[in-house]
């Protein structure tokens, strides 16, 4: 089976509108590659600035976040078919740190990726055990939880439409990275989930990028592994030539 790799920017809440598009332009400047799919993700604030940017090149957008309603009384919040009005694509859903600060649960991702699926936008879920859960023993479980919870009432035919994310929460922004071999055995038992779940077809036509700490110095060992699809990159695609670099390793 040959499977998209996928290079995405989580942009987080840096960049105002011109750094943005600085860094935009830069991107969209590296090579295509056939098979190579690359994503920005900037914060609401510069998503139509950067969809601009990259206009006419092989770079596509989406955002951090929506809401699982289409509008309403629900301050601050943003919807699918405003992100589809810029120009989006994708959205990521169920960051660690929309878990970790903004109460974000199985539930609400579920809603959320329901919303994606309902308007058309990729999606992109991330789910990921904390240093406690690894060490206590906890990974599988975890995760298995995250996904049958996030996932829950998903067709096959919907499956296919949605990229995971495996990010260790103990990984994120901290410059500890999973081995090649932790990364791989986690995607793999994700993937043995998905086939479970869904069927091995749906398993092997899923997208399952790894995120944290990602770098061009290790960007080539994670990406070789057979079960990792690409990578969600966060600190390294704020630069663009530690994220052209990271592209380089595929
Ligand atoms: C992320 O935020 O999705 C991420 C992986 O961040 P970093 O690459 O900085 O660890």
């Amino acid at each position: 089976m040959n499977r998209r790799i996928m290079v995405a920017g989580n942009w987080k809440m840096y960049k105002t509108i011109d750094q943005a598009v600085a860094l935009a332009k830069a991107v969209a400047a590296g090579p295509a590659r056939q098979g190579l799919d690359v994503l920005l993700c900037p914060n609401f604030v510069c998503l139509e600035a950067v969809v601009r940017a990259v206009a006419g090149s092989h770079v596509q957008v989406g955002g951090q976040n929506l809401h699982w309603q289409d509008e309403g009384a629900f301050t601050a919040e943003i919807s699918g078919p405003m992100l589809r009005s810029v120009g989006a694509s994708h959205v990521i859903i169920g960051h660690s740190e929309r878990r970790q600060f903004f109460g974000e649960t199985e539930k609400t991702v579920r809603l959320r990726l329901a919303a994606a699926l309902r308007h058309g936008l990729k999606p992109i879920v991330c789910v990921g055990e904390t240093q406690a859960e690894r060490e206590s023993g906890q990974t599988d479980d975890v995760l298995a939880s995250q996904l049958a919870g996030g996932l829950a009432g998903l067709s096959a035919a919907e499956m296919v439409k949605v990229t995971l994310a495996y990010e260790p929460v103990w990984a994120i922004g901290t410059g500890l990275t999973a081995s090649d071999e932790q990364a791989q055995q986690v995607h793999a038992f994700i993937r043995a989930w998905l086939a479970a779940r869904f069927d091995n077809q749906v398993a092997n036509s899923c997208g399952i990028l790894y995120g944290g700490s990602v770098k061009p110095a290790n960007a080539a060992g994670l990406l070789r592994q057979k079960d990792i699809d690409g990578a969600l990159v966060g600190g390294a695609s704020l630069d663009a030539d530690s994220f052209l670099g990271i592209i380089a390793a595929v």
